[in-house]
């Protein structure tokens, strides 16, 4: 199945609506210039498209084998990764000192975004193991740093985040796997059980470095007893070769719905007692140090909803325009041709509908990209803090509701399929298959509801919310103004926002009464959220489309007003067609996909306790 992805909107969004250009500014990217970038964007789809997208089908059919103990990837994802390495692509943003490429990392979340979307299940490996050495970089000592990273950072090595046991899945504090002193070394033994460990095995690098949570012997129950270890497959013999099996031994992998070529394992520790684990960082500080992973790691999965999303989309649009039946619903004569699905409403509708969500949730993630790049690089601490405040509140959103909306995209491409979006061959069923786990791992969708309304949304007093309300205030103050073009979308926006912030300051006071009562609606309150931040986003593309509208329709002498003179530019002009576009797109979210917004204020406001009371 062909794989397409939009690259005039990744542009768009990167280039002309976030400005990503101004992280060259940065010290560490002075040496790089747009024209590389768009360069390195270019390369990475092409990647996508002609080698991950070509290995996606079969990985689908042909699964993980696990055999003697021994786990193995399709024969064809075996030789994509190495051609993966070979192009330097596991490492887009991270340091040279170690192997990785330096790029800046809104061109790494762009580039994932491709990879995503061609081939899901190929991207674990890669896309573990530079967080596991990301983590490393970051928390681990001198020692550990020059042993692993740059073993990591060129693939050589894999990663792995080792939380999830059988009685351990969202209360990741009830684990049992410990930790226990070896007397006289620096080094821990390790003993237990971790469970749906992805890539935790595989046949395409030397080594695996599991990042472990465990409780030290001693330690306190629950989360704040809870210790990282670094825990290699292979440990170093006595002349510092990693030859030396650690005790860690592959139970099984598991059967699953989707991303079926990834490995997700069940991994025993220590049945011979003889793994030995390497404390990282402090003890008792294991979860906030795998936090930083679970945060990069949440962005990344928001992408892989998107991407299978907007992946289904494109296929739903291609589909749309072939497949023919039914005269269109406005000829009324006796010879009506039947015409191409796309001419219906229905099916329009549909279309546009992933077409909003999809362009609006990458300008959501490549925006906290951006932001990311602005707190690692700065060199200004306040427009630092700033950036952190947004990452911080909308990390949840970015993880949760992208993943949910990339399933309903799935679920709306198989739609305008048909009963062919239920026939493996079109390839839809497979993105929706894939797709739906990432509203589930790294912590479910419902735990993220619960981490932005109990926790994101008190932080700093509500300082976070209140920074956010402050942006989006300045940001559509001057498009509200009577007679601006924008004005009427801009007061639909400015109304959704209110209505989220009477929501967020009613649940500040029945919280108080009712502790229960407002977490029912924190799914609900995180959509809200979503579609705001996402109709905020479409408006600022819509302001940019309309000033380059206006500058092109200068150029070649017509008004833009006039719908017929730009609609006949736009034939001939892909810009004009673009912007035109965008415009509409926007236009199509705000009116048609933001009013949700009111219902779910409705439901907040209702008092409504049936779920929290009835007898189920
Ligand atoms: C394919 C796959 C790959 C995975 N990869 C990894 C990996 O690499 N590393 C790893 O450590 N784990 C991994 N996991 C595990 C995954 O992170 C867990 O499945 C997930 O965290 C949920 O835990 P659970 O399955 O035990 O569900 P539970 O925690 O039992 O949750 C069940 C339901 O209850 C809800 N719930 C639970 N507690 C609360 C609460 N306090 N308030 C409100 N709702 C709640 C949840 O939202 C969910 O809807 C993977 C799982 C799968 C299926």
């Amino acid at each position: 199945m062909e794989y397409r992805i939009d690259k005039r909107d990744i542009e768009f969004v990167l280039f002309e609506q976030l400005n990503a250009s101004r992280v060259l500014e940065f010290e560490p990217y002075k040496e790089f210039n747009e024209e590389l970038l768009k360069m390195v964007l270019s390369e990475a789809l092409k990647f996508a498209s002609e080698q991950l997208a070509a290995c996606n089908e079969e990985g689908d059919r042909a699964g993980v084998s696990f055999v003697d103990g021994k786990v193995s990837l399709p024969q064809s994802f075996v030789d994509t990764y190495k051609k993966f390495r070979e192009g330097g692509w596991i490492a887009v943003a991270h340091n040279p000192e170690f192997g990785g490429q330096g790029l800046p990392y809104c061109i790494a979340i762009s580039a994932i975004e491709a990879f995503s979307g061609a081939n899901s299940s190929f991207m674990f490996v890669p896309g573990l193991t530079v967080s596991a050495a990301h983590l490393i970089e970051v928390h681990g000592d001198q020692s550990q740093r020059s042993t692993y990273i740059e073993k990591m950072y060129t693939g050589e090595w894999a990663g792995t985040m080792c939380l999830t046991e059988p009685q351990a899945g969202s209360a990741v504090g009830d684990l049992s796997t410990t930790a226990t002193p070896i007397e006289g070394t620096n080094e821990f033994k390790i003993s237990g059980s971790k469970l749906f460990i992805s890539a935790g095995d595989q046949n395409v690098t030397d080594n695996i470095v599991h990042l472990v949570l465990a409780r030290a012997e001693g330690d306190p129950e629950g989360i704040k007893g809870i210790s990282l270890f670094i825990v290699p497959k292979y440990r170093a013999g006595a002349n510092g070769t990693f030859d030396v099996w650690n005790d860690v031994t592959i139970a099984g992998i598991e059967h699953k719905m989707g991303i079926i070529a990834s490995p997700t394992c069940s991994i025993s520790f220590g049945d011979d007692g003889d793994c030995r684990g390497y404390l990282v960082g402090e003890r008792r500080q294991g979860i906030v140090y795998m936090f930083q992973m679970m945060n990069e790691a949440r962005l990344v999965t928001g992408l892989q909803g998107v991407a299978l999303g907007n992946a289904a989309y494109q296929l739903a649009l291609s589909y749309a325009k072939e497949r023919k039946q039914g005269p269109k619903v406005t000829d009324r004569s006796s010879e009506a041709k039947a015409v191409a699905i796309i001419e219906h409403p229905d099916v329009r509708r549909n279309l546009m509908t992933m077409k909003a969500y999809g362009e609006s949730i990458r300008a959501l993630l490549y925006q906290t990209a951006v932001r990311g790049d602005v707190i690692r690089h700065s060199a200004d601490p306040k427009e630092r803090d700033a950036a952190q405040d947004l990452v911080d509140l909308l990390t949840p959103i970015c993880k949760a509701f992208a993943t949910d909306i990339g399933f309903k995209m799935t679920e709306l491409a198989m739609q305008v399929h048909g009963g062919y979006g239920y026939i493996r061959e079109y390839g839809v069923e497979q993105h929706m298959r894939d797709v739906k786990i990432a509203s589930i791992y790294e912590g479910t969708n419902g735990i993220q509801a619960l981490d932005l309304l109990g926790r994101k949304m008190r932080l700093k007093g509500g300082g976070l919310f209140l920074r956010w309300l402050q942006e989006c205030n300045q940001f559509l103050e001057p498009l509200k103004v009577e007679g601006h073009p924008l004005s009427a979308m801009a007061k639909e926006v400015d109304g959704a926002k209110n209505a989220l912030a009477e929501a967020a300051f009613s649940f500040a006071a029945s919280g108080k009464k009712d502790p229960e009562y407002p977490l029912q609606h924190a799914t609900p309150f995180l959509s809200m959220f979503g579609h705001v931040e996402c109709a905020r986003l479409m408006l600022d593309q819509a302001r940019i489309a309309l000033d380059k509208l206006q500058a092109i329709c200068d150029a070649n002498g017509i008004d833009p007003g006039d719908d017929h003179a730009r609609r006949t530019l736009a034939e001939k002009n892909e810009d004009v067609r673009f912007y035109d576009a965008k415009v509409h797109t926007a236009r199509f979210f705000i009116y048609q996909l933001l009013p949700q917004v009111g219902g779910y204020l409705k439901s907040i406001k209702s008092n409504d306790r049936s779920a929290l009371e009835v007898v189920l």
